[in-house]
């Protein structure tokens, strides 16, 4: 179900008067998801400006003392848990292909084998194909594997491009390219977003049991996908939208939360409130 903003309860309000919000969590744990830019600090205009501030940062770790806390991000998990600078936080980098938590270190994604035997037959093929064109590099990552390209000769390059559509060929609709500056990142050909990565989460942390309520908290049309999943867990999760008074375009938007915060301060005393 999808309202206007304008529509949407305020989220301090109910909790503080133990409304809706107060009785839905009534008797259960909550599991708080958090999105960072625009949720945890204000949004920049360089993402490495986006910095957490100290009260901010005090609200999530008394929180994640009292229940579990975890910050999804589209960010690098690393970069994130670096931001963050707590250790008693779940972190879900990548839109939740990489996971990292307190008690599992890091956790597999679902398509766990699969993926990662796919992700390392990309990289040994890549390295394999590519030993004889000079100035190449081949970088795994957490979800992906790159190959590089930029040192690489004129007439060297095309034989990268070559190896790369060889291997997307070899496994039909297993895989897809995005091309960047001097560079091929090959990813597994999956449909995920954060909706998706909340529920996975969920199970992946034994989290999707009665006496857990999911809240998520998001600024962004990425985090739509959060709120909408959360109408399917049991008992339903709670979307939280974070608005930007300042945005002209929230005027019209929709969205699929229950309840709406103001601004990134609203965030830490609705957290702050939480923990208590
Ligand atoms: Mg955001």
């Amino acid at each position: 179900m999808s309202r206007s903003i304008g529509e949407l309860p305020h989220a301090l309000d109910t909790l503080e008067t133990g409304g809706e919000l107060q009785q839905r969590l009534e008797g259960r744990h909550p599991a708080v998801f958090l999105d960072y830019d625009g949720t945890l600090t204000h949004i920049v205009d360089r993402p490495e400006d986006a910095l957490i501030s100290e009260e901010m940062r005090e609200a999530v770790r008394s929180l994640a003392e009292r229940c579990s806390v975890c910050v999804v991000s589209g960010r690098d998990r690393r970069v994130v848990q670096e931001l963050m600078g707590l250790d008693n936080l779940i972190v879900a980098g990548s839109h939740g292909f990489d996971i990292w938590s307190p008690e599992g270190g890091e956790i597999q994604h679902e398509q766990g084998t699969s993926f990662g035997d796919l992700l390392g037959e990309v990289e040994d093929r890549l390295r394999e194909g590519s030993t004889a064109v000079e100035g190449s590099l081949v970088e795994p990552k957490s979800a992906s594997v790159a190959i590089h390209y930029r040192l690489a000769s004129e007439e060297e390059r095309p034989k990268i491009k070559e190896l790369v559509d060889g291997l997307l060929e070899e496994h039909p609709g297993e895989l897809k390219v995005t091309p960047g500056k001097m560079v091929y990142e090959v990813q597994p050909n999956i449909d995920w977003d954060k909706g998706r990565a909340v529920l996975y989460l969920l199970r992946a942390l034994e989290l999707d049991r009665d006496d857990v309520v999911p809240l998520y908290l998001g600024d962004d049309v990425t985090d739509e996908h959060a709120f909408g999943a959360l109408s399917e867990t049991s008992p339903p999760g709670i979307g939280v939208f974070v608005s930007d008074a300042e945005d002209p375009e929230n005027a019209t938007r929709t969205t699929a939360a229950d309840y709406l915060l103001r601004s990134v301060e609203e965030v830490e005393r609705f957290l702050d409130r939480l923990a208590r």
